[in-house]
């Protein structure tokens, strides 16, 4: 199988793309060679959407990655889509689901920086998402929370990517926050997420260009999960 081009990694904002089918899976996945869709990964959920092609409208459900890690096969809802390799067809996101997963994901980063715990896991669901902190208790307190949120939000902070070596991200091992989560390697460069004076992390994720568009959030829950784990849940307002 052949690599997808991943372009929703330089382009967040593409809500579809044209793309010829390169593969259909035994399970009736659909491999492009390029696509808009974010494949399932880093807490982030696979996108949803539909694939056009020849007056045929097929849903995708969901999207992961191929057992080779390069290839991104597209999930359709009944289980087999009547595509054939070579097909031309127009991949188009669900835009208002993603667009608020990415709203989600980039407040995500600002809670890591509102509590600069260690990190341990985190999820990313449909208009809210959550961390957990690798600590016993530190007195974390909701409202005080989102309003330092919100805080980081209003200053409208731009969002930019760039990549470093891994010999780079070796030489400064204090850009990974997060324990579980390992950036990916062995490609020989690791994508940082950068947000002007706030936060630096390697990320794959999808992300606003601002921090102003996240909106206004809120913290909803702080759930003791374990003597030294503490899940801190926050949702779009
Ligand atoms: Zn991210």
């Amino acid at each position: 199988m052949t690599a997808t081009a991943l372009l929703f990694r330089d382009d967040p904002y593409a809500q579809s793309c044209d793309a010829t089918v390169l593969a259909v899976t035994p399970e009736g996945g659909v491999v492009l060679d390029r696509t808009v869709f974010y494949a399932q990964g880093g807490g982030q959920p696979g996108d949803a959407g539909a694939l056009l092609g020849d007056s045929r409208e097929v849903a995708v459900t969901n999207t992961v990655y191929g057992a080779d890690r390069a290839s991104i096969v597209h999930v359709p809802s009944n289980g087999a889509a009547p595509f054939q390799v070579g097909d031309q067809v127009t991949a188009r996101l669900d835009w208002e689901r993603r667009y608020a997963r990415m709203r989600i994901h980039t407040a995500l980063h600002l809670l890591s920086v509102v509590l600069p715990y260690p990190v341990t896991g985190g999820a990313i669901g449909d208009g809210e998402g959550r961390l957990d902190f690798d600590i016993s208790d530190a007195g974390l307190d909701r409202s005080e929370i989102t309003d330092k949120l919100n805080a980081l939000v209003a200053r409208d902070a731009p969002v930019r990517e760039r990549w470093i070596t891994d010999e780079e991200l070796d030489a400064n091992p204090g850009l990974v926050k997060t324990m579980a989560v390992k950036p990916p390697r062995g490609t020989g460069r690791v994508r940082l997420v950068e947000i002007e004076a706030i936060d630096l992390q390697p990320c794959g994720g999808t992300h606003v260009r601002r921090t102003g568009e996240i909106g206004p959030v809120r913290v909803t829950d702080i759930e003791k999960k374990g003597k030294q784990n503490r899940r801190v849940r926050i949702a779009l307002d």
